[in-house]
């Protein structure tokens, strides 16, 4: 069993379609965030491996959802787009709030949504949608405050409660930690957090957060 599970993350396909992703069986987690939030970082950083979240920004992989299989083909890590609202047509903006509010309210296998945010700038509009989106469907969503080395030990305390009073007030499925790509602050709390949802082993949890 290796140390870090996630290290055997891997891309394996592309998905525009909902009836394009892998069988709706095991478990996975979605990650989702503003473009330039730090999300390809984080998940390399959990994952322990350079160049595996690039693959979601190569021409041809810039679909709706990347999924990355942890070893096992059951347990997946799944990378949502980071499109910025404006930024994409119209009808391409509908297009994946359809798909991914129907991929948030049927996907049996999804346990828990990740939501990358810049702490400098944390719960702007798509932040809020996705946590919106997480409360209708009833899905657990655990908030990475990231580049965190970016600001003051005060600073960052402070937005952590901030963020966590604001999810406390509107959105009680929601969770939040500091996260740091660069520093790796954060980075067993974060990996506890998956692997309790991908693997609901507590053993595995303990290794995981021992590394
Ligand atoms: P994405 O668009 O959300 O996938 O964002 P990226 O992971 O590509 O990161 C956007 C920019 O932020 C890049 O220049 C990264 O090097 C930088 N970045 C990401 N995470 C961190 C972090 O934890 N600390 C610092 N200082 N920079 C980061």
């Amino acid at each position: 069993m290796p140390v870090n599970p996630f290290r055997q993350a891997h891309f394996l396909t592309s998905a525009n379609r909902l009836d394009q992703l892998p069988a709706d069986t095991g478990a996975e987690v979605a990650f989702a965030g503003r473009s330039n939030a730090g999300k390809s970082s984080a998940l390399n950083a959990i994952c322990d491996q350079h160049g595996l979240a690039r693959t979601s920004k190569t021409p041809g992989r810039t679909q709706l959802l990347n999924v990355f299989p942890v070893g096992d083909p059951s347990r997946r890590l799944i990378d949502l787009p980071g499109y910025g609202y404006a930024k994409v047509p119209e009808a391409m903006r509908l297009h994946w709030r359809g798909v991914l509010d129907t991929y948030l309210r049927m996907r049996v296998s999804l346990k828990g949504l990740v939501l990358v945010m810049d702490s400098r700038h944390p719960l702007k509009d798509f932040d809020c949608d996705m946590l919106e989106f997480g409360a209708a469907s009833g899905r657990a969503c655990h908030c990475l405050l990231t580049k965190s080395d970016k600001l003051s030990r005060s600073e960052s305390l402070r937005t952590l409660a901030a963020v966590r009073k604001e999810l406390a007030a509107n959105f009680p499925n929601g969770t939040a930690q500091l996260f740091s790509s660069t520093s790796k602050a954060g980075l067993d709390d974060a990996r506890s957090m998956l692997s309790g949802w991908l693997f609901g082993d507590a053993a595995r949890v303990t290794t995981v957060a021992a590394r």
